[in-house]
């Protein structure tokens, strides 16, 4: 698919996207275009365009409002210091889409496609990707997503799925300095079983986290860590964003990949870039009680959630039924140094070995 760009849009004024550009906040202000394609059985993936980003008309029987038929990803695009655009391993992305729509029974869109639409629109809509202030890390987010938007109210794979990709300027994540958040660790809450579609990326996982995410926030936390569904004694992920610790032996620790945990890509990164940087890492399955206690002797002293909306962010307190646990007030020297370094790849100041930029 080539997503022409058929947009007759209006676009938004250049003094209003500059103005949006200064402070964009995050999720808040869309560009002026999306990519667009829908699928049927009989045709497969076609009508594919870069269109105007506008309201969509849905019928109120489209299955996804009713059995939640829905994948998405997120990505982001980054502009160099020589103005150019650039996008962070986006075939991870264009797998998982693909891992996310077979486990919905979506259709698959082929991982060429996936990025085409995305290069599509951004140079649609290239001006609306920030150039970061000094050292900032403003960029533009993306979101591709399909759903099942066929009328019919029976429960079964939709026959009618329409995918799009709508972008979205991003301040950065700390706008006064990497500062460490406060985690809540949930007994109540599950996110995913074994089974289940924790590894997806679909909007179910998130409509049921917000109870626990709720629940976080009356015991003053930003953010939750859930345990594996089954014996609650397993740290798994936080609602939107894969964990790590730095155990007392100088090792980067974070749990296996499972059908429950989602597989990030900046996970995948952070695991690599480490390596990189001489450190030892460790994909196994994470006590909580022990990792609790360590952090109360003061043998883990740094910890940390990644996600591609905040790259790396420190943990600065876990919170749970059983009491507060202080890893520190300050993000730790190796979180800061893996931090920095995938930044720096991102934006093109380090060297990109792994060709992972494009
Ligand atoms: N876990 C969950 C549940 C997420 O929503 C995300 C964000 N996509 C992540 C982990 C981190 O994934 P990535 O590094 O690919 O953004």
């Amino acid at each position: 698919m080539k997503f022409d760009d058929k947009g007759l849009a209006e676009r938004c004024a250049d003094a209003e996207r500059e103005a949006i550009l200064a402070d964009p906040g995050f999720g808040l202000h869309f560009t002026d275009h999306m990519a667009h394609a829908r699928w049927t059985p009989d045709k497969g993936w076609h009508d594919d365009a870069i269109v105007p980003h506008a309201p969509l008309t849905l019928s109120p029987a489209s299955a996804v409002l009713h059995y939640a038929q829905e994948v998405f990803e997120g990505l982001k695009a980054y502009r160099r210091a020589d103005g150019s655009v650039w996008l962070f391993r986006p075939e991870k992305n264009g797998e998982r889409f693909q891992r996310s729509a077979q486990r919905l029974g979506l259709p698959e869109l082929d991982v060429d496609d996936f990025i085409a639409s995305i290069e599509a629109l951004i140079r649609a809509d290239a001006a609306w990707v920030p150039t970061p202030h000094d050292g900032g890390e403003e960029s533009l987010y993306i979101r591709p997503f399909m759903f099942a938007s066929e009328p019919f109210l029976g429960v079964r794979a939709a026959h009618e799925v329409d995918y799009y990709v709508i972008g979205s300027p991003a301040g950065a994540y700390f706008a006064s300095g990497v500062a460490p958040v406060s985690i809540w660790i949930t007994k109540t809450y599950s996110r995913a079983g074994a089974g289940g579609t924790g590894a997806a990326k679909c909007g179910g996982n998130y409509a049921s986290s917000l109870i626990a995410q709720q629940e976080a926030a009356e015991n003053g936390c930003s953010q939750v860590l859930f345990a594996d569904a089954g014996s609650k004694q397993h740290a798994e992920e936080l609602g939107g964003m894969n964990v790590f610790f730095l155990d007392a032996d100088d090792r980067l620790v974070t749990p296996p990949l499972s059908d429950s945990i989602l597989h990030g890509v900046t996970r995948s990164s952070v695991l690599q870039v480490a390596a990189d940087l001489g450190m030892e890492t460790v994909e196994r399955p994470i006590v909580l009680d022990e990792v609790l206690q360590e952090i109360r002797d003061g043998r883990i002293r740094e910890a940390f959630a990644c996600g591609t909306a905040a790259v790396i962010t420190p943990i600065g307190v876990f919170k749970s039924d059983a009491g507060e646990f202080h890893v520190g007030d300050d993000a730790g020297e190796r979180t800061l140094q893996l931090r920095n370094h995938l930044l720096d790849i991102q934006y093109g100041r380090a060297e990109d070995t792994h060709g992972w930029t494009r």
